[in-house]
Order: C-alpha cells, then sequence, then structure tokens
C-alpha cells in the first residue's frame, strides 16, 4: 500500500468560470489559473502521482506551457490515473476536502463524487468529499481564494493477484 496526498489553492475573481473536480459550478465568481483551474482536480492529480513518486503536476503539465491554456483538467487526473495503472498500483480510496466560502457545495457532492468515480473508473463509494468554509475569515473566507485538498491511498495490484 502507499498514500498520497495533493493540496491546490487557486484565487477567485469576477469573471471566470468555478471548475470544482470536474463539474462546473454556478457562482459570481470564478478561479483564475493557466488551465481551467479546477482546484480539485489538481490536487487529486498531485495526490495521485504522489502516491506513485512521480514528482508532481508542475512537473508533468508546466503552466508556462501553451499546450495546456484553458485545458481541461481532467487530463492531467487521466494521465497520473494512466501512470500509476502502467506500474500496478490501483486505487483504494480517496477522501477529499474542498474550501470555499461560497456556494454551498454540499448540494452538489454527489454529482462530483460521479464524476470523479467516472475519471478514475472506481466505484463512487471509493471517493469521499467533505466540504468546508473558511468561516469568513482568512483567503478562503473572505472569497479570495479556493482550496482542495486530496488523500488517496493505493494498493500494488500485482501483488494482490500474486497472492
Ligand atoms: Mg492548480
Amino acid at each position: 500500500m502507499r498514500v498520497g496526498i495533493g493540496h491546490d489553492t487557486h484565487r477567485l475573481v469576477p469573471g471566470r468560470p468555478l471548475w470544482i473536480g470536474g463539474v462546473e459550478i454556478e457562482s459570481d465568481l470564478g478561479a483564475v489559473g493557466h488551465s481551467d483551474a479546477d482546484v480539485l482536480l489538481h490536487a487529486i492529480t498531485d495526490a495521485l502521482l504522489g502516491s506513485a513518486s512521480l514528482g508532481d503536476i508542475g512537473q508533468w503539465f508546466p503552466d508556462t506551457d501553451p499546450e495546456f491554456q484553458d485545458a481541461d483538467s481532467s487530463q492531467f487526473v487521466l494521465a497520473a490515473r494512466d501512470a500509476l495503472r502502467e506500474r500496478g498500483l490501483g486505487i483504494v480510496n480517496l477522501d477529499l476536502i474542498v474550501f470555499a466560502e461560497r456556494p454551498r457545495l454540499s448540494p452538489l457532492s454527489v454529482k462530483i463524487r460521479e464524476r470523479l468515480a467516472e475519471l478514475l473508473e472506481i466505484p463512487i463509494g471509493q471517493v469521499n468529499l467533505k466540504a468546508k468554509t473558511g468561516e469568513g475569515v482568512g483567503p478562503v473566507g473572505r472569497r479570495e481564494a479556493i482550496q482542495a485538498m486530496a488523500v488517496v491511498l493505493v494498493d500494488d495490484v500485482t501483488t494482490d493477484e500474486a497472492s
């Protein structure tokens, strides 16, 4: 078994879309970034890469590369998922937190988890999502930023098959 952790922050401004976990969220503020700025998909990508000691999202998909301008961040997750597969690693579960003052994400939780389960090709029961506010303080609480944290547990599938 191996564990990976990911964390990400994006600034919030008016006039940008807000993507969280591959789902576009209705919001007066959106996230700034080179790609689609999906804070949760970026944290998940880093957690997946980390679990296999494969570095981080910035090494794989540099934000200086025009190829990734306004890119759908789903492709980052898919690339990390495939890299794990190639190494015989299967996802056991993900535990995720999104830190956003507004909008309230709890009503959208199932939709986001469904999308993540689809991307990772795992049952929805292996994807947990928690939504936290910033309690009105700090960059999240003042709605200057949105953040996400991801922890993933992976297992050596080849060893399992052999045993
Ligand atoms: Mg990011």
